[in-house]
């Protein structure tokens, strides 16, 4: 099921909050003060403004925004959902310029404060995914580096000693073949960094396959098995012993982040990556449908923390 974009959730306002709420209350309106279920009266009259309940327990007024990241916003819901599509539907990402233009709507600084919003409803709530792998399966661990090129910067703007790795952004992924990924914004890779983060979200039953940074030696005997494949060595297959889907996760990873966002700061990072591991995630191979990933997106705008000011900088991409 594709995204179909003559559907009137995305032009109509009523269409649109009945479609949210429907995604939000599959069991009935639910109260967000006492938490009473499908026990609420939708207030109707001229003055009250639609899709506002009232609680027949706690007799407080509610709407379906409230909780989610959606609230005290002035954003049509038609736009949220039009945009939230477009973002899950878009493999390599969207940026808040491409967005701006294709929602007809706001300004540029609209369309980045809504991004980033969507990227919170694509995170994954505290403690809501188990640990990747488990027996017979496989694990792949590898790191890639983001950031500004020093090559490609005026020889003037050059940092000294600024290449390579040296001023750049770590990013740490796991990947269960055939499964979900797990991607986090390292500091270095150490093993005292790797461990904590590998021994949380990869099942000790799994096998472990790393390249031969030293980080994972100690850990990789914790595992039921864990193979090293030496890529300085010019190593990169040894039988079932590769980082082949790791290495393909981050390959439509750079090309968001490079094509599509001409590099992230360093301070928003992590939203990137939770909107990248979504949809990867979420994908076409595992069953789900473009239209089901949306979904998917706009049921996590519940229980997230708010994290934007209107003071947050608007040219950090
Ligand atoms: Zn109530």
């Amino acid at each position: 099921m594709t995204t179909d974009l003559t559907n009137p959730i995305f032009t109509d306002e009523e269409a649109a909050r009945k479609h949210f709420e429907a995604i939000r209350w599959p069991d009935g309106p639910i109260c967000p003060f006492c938490g009473l279920v499908d026990d609420a009266v939708e207030l109707k009259g001229q003055s009250t403004r639609p899709g506002l309940y009232k609680c027949h327990g706690c007799q407080k007024p509610f709407t379906a925004t409230i909780g989610t990241v959606y609230e005290r916003s002035h954003i049509p819901l038609h736009k949220w959902l039009l945009a939230t599509h477009l973002m899950a539907a878009s493999k390599k990402g969207m940026s808040a310029h491409q967005l701006w233009r294709m929602l007809g709507f706001g300004s540029y600084r609209t369309a980045w404060f809504m991004a980033h919003r969507i990227r919170e409803g694509m995170a994954p709530l505290k403690g809501a995914a188990g640990p990747l792998g488990g027996e017979g399966k496989y694990v792949e661990a590898d790191t890639t580096y983001v950031g500004g090129k020093e090559k490609n910067k005026h020889r003037n703007k050059r940092t000294e000693g600024n290449i390579g790795g040296k001023g750049k952004q770590i990013v740490h992924t796991l990947v269960e073949r055939g499964g979900h990924a797990v991607s986090n914004h390292i500091a270095n890779v150490s093993g005292k960094t790797l461990r904590p983060i590998v021994m949380k979200q990869v099942s000790r039953k799994s096998t472990l396959m790393t390249d031969t940074a030293g980080g994972y030696m100690a850990m990789g005997k914790e595992f039921a098995r864990h193979e090293m494949v030496d890529h300085g060595a010019g190593e990169y297959v040894r039988g079932d012993a590769h980082s082949n889907t790791v290495e393909s996760y981050f390959a439509t990873f750079k090309r968001g982040i490079v094509g599509t966002y001409h590099n992230v700061s360093e301070a928003h990072l992590k939203r990137y990556l939770a909107e990248f591991d979504f949809r990867y995630n979420e994908r076409m191979a595992l069953g789900v449908s473009d239209a089901a990933r949306a979904e998917k997106a706009i049921k996590g705008v519940a229980g997230k923390r708010l994290t934007y000011r209107p003071a947050d900088k608007v040219a950090n991409t």
